[in-house]
C-alpha cells in the first residue's frame, strides 16, 4: 500500500547502535516528512475505530510511544497517559523491572494515571523483544485496567516479541 510504502523509505538502520551487535531502527525521519507522518496515524487511527470502539486511554511508553501516542489519543477522542523510565514521574508511583534487548529498565506509571476496568490500547514506536511492551501490560493490570492490545509502528519479527505478549494482540505498520 501507498501509505506503508510512505511510511517505510522513512525508517533507516545504523549499524551497532547503541552498542555492537545491534541494528538500530531510526524512526525520527518519519516526523520529518509531515505525509509519512500523517500515513502513519491514518493507519493507527482506521485500525483502531474498526477493532477498539470500546476504547478508554492510550498509554505511550518512554520515549518515543510520547512521539505517536498523544496524536492518536487526540484523534481517536480518548485520553493519554505516559508510562516512563524510573524516577521520572512524581507522586505515587507502581513499578515493573523487565530487561530490554540490550540493558536492564524499570517501567513506571502514577498510581492515578488509569482506572479500574479502563480499556486501555499501549502505543510504541518499536516491538524488538517484546519486553518493555509486556511490562507495560503489567503495569495496566496491576491497576486492574484491561489491556485491548499493542500498537507499534515497527516489529522485529527475528525477536518474536508478539509470541511474547500472547494473548494480548500486536498490530504493527512495518515488519522486518
Ligand atoms: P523490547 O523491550 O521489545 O526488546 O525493546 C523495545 C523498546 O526498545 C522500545 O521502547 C523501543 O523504543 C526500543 N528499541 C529497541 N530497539 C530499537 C530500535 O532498533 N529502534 C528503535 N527506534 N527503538 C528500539
Amino acid at each position: 500500500e501507498e501509505k506503508l510504502d510512505l511510511i517505510s523509505k522513512c525508517i533507516r538502520t545504523f549499524p551497532d547502535f547503541p552498542t555492537k551487535g545491534i541494528p538500530f531502527k531510526d524512526i525520527f525521519p518519519i516526523l520529518k516528512d509531515p505525509k509519512a507522518l500523517t500515513a502513519v496515524m491514518d493507519l493507527f487511527e482506521e485500525h483502531v475505530r474498526n477493532s477498539y470502539p470500546q476504547l478508554d486511554l492510550i498509554v505511550g511508553l518512554d520515549a518515543r510511544g510520547f512521539l505517536f501516542g498523544p496524536l492518536l489519543a487526540q484523534r481517536l477522542g480518548v485520553g493519554f497517559a505516559p508510562i516512563r523510565k524510573k524516577g521520572k514521574l512524581p507522586g505515587p508511583t507502581l513499578s515493573v523491572a523487565y530487561s530490554l534487548e540490550y540493558a536492564q529498565a524499570e517501567a513506571e506509571m502514577q498510581e492515578d494515571a488509569v482506572s479500574e476496568g479502563q480499556k486501555i490500547l499501549i502505543i510504541d514506536d518499536l516491538l524488538a523483544t517484546g519486553g518493555t511492551l509486556c511490562a507495560a501490560c503489567e503495569l495496566i493490570r496491576q491497576q486492574k485496567a484491561e489491556v485491548l492490545g499493542c500498537l507499534v509502528l515497527v516489529e522485529l519479527k527475528d525477536l518474536h516479541g508478539s509470541d511474547k505478549l500472547k494473548p494480548t494482540p500486536v498490530f504493527s505498520l512495518i515488519q522486518y
